[in-house]
């Protein structure tokens, strides 16, 4: 895992695909030594909180972002509620989106894949959306695509119509 494909560190093959970011001198090498970032605060955990502070900083965050990621293309396949009748099995489910930080909402990121925002209801939390959101106000963050209040509803009435 460390060398190969599993870590994306081919500049080249990432060139064909998204030659902004590997012109970024910064993200090349977070690619090539990804390995660098976790083994400093890996180190810094085990100074201040000794071994309990290094399990649950590395290996607990680690086994539950895992799992939260795999969760969001098995569990939210299987359980949760469907705002749009979408040609696959994809559900919104509000367990998988608060572990997943929004990606739960999956109906709904199967319904507008290209739009960053997943939670497009006021009660669907999508705390990565208001990163992204963040990140825009900064002027970090450009060019993003979100669904607009009228595309969602519009959709929404079509689906209803057609069921
Ligand atoms: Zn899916």
């Amino acid at each position: 895992m460390l060398v190969g494909d599993a870590t994306h560190s081919d500049i080249a093959r990432c060139s064909r695909y998204a030659p902004d970011i590997c012109r970024d001198r910064y993200l090349v090498w977070l690619s090539k030594y990804n390995y660098v970032p976790l083994i400093l605060l890996a180190a810094l955990l085990l100074v201040v909180g000794g071994l309990p502070f290094f399990l649950w900083g590395i290996f607990f965050r680690a086994t539950i972002g895992l799992h939260a990621t795999w969760m969001v293309n098995s569990l939210t396949h299987f359980w949760g509620t469907r705002r749009f009748a979408t040609r696959d099995d994809s559900r919104n489910n509000w367990f998988v989106a608060l572990l997943s930080f929004g990606e739960g909402w999956h109906n709904n990121h199967h319904a507008f894949p290209t739009s960053a925002r997943h939670g497009l209801a006021w009660y669907e939390l999508d705390v990565s959306w208001i990163g992204i959101r963040l990140l825009q106000m900064l002027g970090l963050a450009r060019h993003v695509r979100s669904v607009g209040i009228e595309t969602r509803f519009n959709r929404a009435e079509e689906d209803s119509l057609t069921n």
